[in-house]
C-alpha cells in the first residue's frame, strides 16, 4: 500500500479517525464503524495506516469504547494505531486509573480529548494534570479536538501544554476556522505543539498554517468516517501540495515522518 502523489510513492498515516459503536447515528449517519470498515477504506484511499479513537459518546467514561479500540488494533496491528479517549469529568483519580489501564494494560498509543463534547476546560489543572502525567510516563501524545467552541481554543490548550514541554500535543483540525491563526501562533511558540489537517477547509488558512509553522510540525488527518478519506487526502496531496509547492521531503514528513517521530509504530 502506498499513496501516489505526482510521481512519488509515500507511506501514509492518517493521524485522526474514529471507530466504535453507538446506539444512534451521529452526524453523517455513522452508528457502527469498526476496524474492518476502516481498513477497507484505507485500502481504497491508498493509505497505509490510521490513528483511531472512539466516536464521541458524551457523559460516558469511554471504558467500553477503549476496550474496543484495543481489540480492533489487535486485529489490524499494521493498519490501526488506537488511542484511548478520556472524559476528565470523572475526576483526577478516575482519569489516572483509566489511563493506567488504557496505556499500561491495553497498550493504546495515545490520548484523545474533546473539550466540547466532554465539556471541560483544557486549562483546568486539577482535571488535566493526570493526563499530562500519564502521557509523560507512557511516552504518548495527547490529541485535542480544537475549534468550533471557545472551550476548544488552541490558546486555552496551550496554557498547560507549555508547562509540559516533553509531552507532544497535537491540535486536531488546527482550530477549524476562526482558531487557525491562534493554532499557528501557539505551534510556533511551543516546540511540543503540532497541527493536524482534518476538517479545516479554507485554502488561505491551510496555506497560512503550512507557511507559518513549516511541514515539520504538520500531520495529515482526515476525521474519517465523518469526512471521506479521499476528500481529506486530496485536499493535502493535490491542492495544498500544488499551492504551497510542497516537495517530496515535505510530503514524507506530513504523511508519516512527523507522526512516527512521536509514536512508535512497526510498519
Ligand atoms: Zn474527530
Amino acid at each position: 500500500m502506498a499513496l501516489r502523489i505526482n510521481n512519488g510513492e509515500f507511506y501514509a498515516i492518517d493521524a485522526h479517525s474514529h471507530l466504535g459503536r453507538r446506539k444512534t447515528p451521529l452526524g453523517h449517519g455513522v452508528a457502527s464503524f469498526l476496524g474492518d470498515d476502516l481498513v477497507r477504506n484505507l485500502d481504497e484511499a491508498g493509505l497505509d495506516c490510521a490513528v483511531a479513537f472512539p466516536l464521541g459518546a458524551p457523559y460516558t467514561d469511554y471504558s467500553e469504547s477503549n476496550q474496543i479500540m484495543a481489540e480492533e488494533m489487535a486485529k489490524h496491528p499494521k493498519r490501526i494505531i488506537s488511542f484511548c479517549r478520556i472524559n476528565p469529568n470523572f475526576g483526577p483519580e478516575a482519569t489516572a486509573k483509566s489511563l493506567d489501564h488504557c496505556l499500561g494494560t491495553l497498550k493504546l498509543k495515545g490520548i484523545k480529548l474533546h473539550p466540547e463534547i466532554e465539556f471541560f476546560d483544557p486549562n483546568e489543572a486539577e482535571l488535566m494534570e493526570p493526563v499530562y502525567v500519564a502521557a509523560r510516563r507512557y511516552r504518548v501524545p495527547i490529541i485535542f479536538h480544537t475549534g468550533m467552541s471557545s472551550k476548544a481554543s488552541p490558546g486555552v490548550i496551550a496554557e498547560l501544554a507549555a508547562q509540559h514541554r516533553d509531552v507532544p500535543v497535537i491540535l486536531g483540525h488546527m482550530g477549524v476556522s476562526e482558531y487557525v491563526k491562534l493554532a499557528v501562533a501557539v505551534a510556533r511558540q511551543n516546540e511540543n505543539i503540532f497541527l493536524e489537517t482534518s476538517v479545516v477547509g479554507w485554502m488561505p488558512l491551510l496555506l497560512e498554517a503550512f507557511r507559518g509553522v513549516g511541514t515539520s510540525k504538520i500531520l495529515f488527518g482526515s476525521d474519517h468516517p465523518y469526512n471521506p478519506l479521499s476528500m481529506e487526502v486530496e485536499k493535502i496531496a493535490k491542492h495544498v501540495t500544488k499551492a504551497a509547492k510542497l516537495k517530496e521531503d515535505d510530503l514524507r514528513k506530513v504523511f508519516a515522518e512527523n507522526f512516527l517521530a512521536i509514536v512508535k509504530h512497526d510498519r
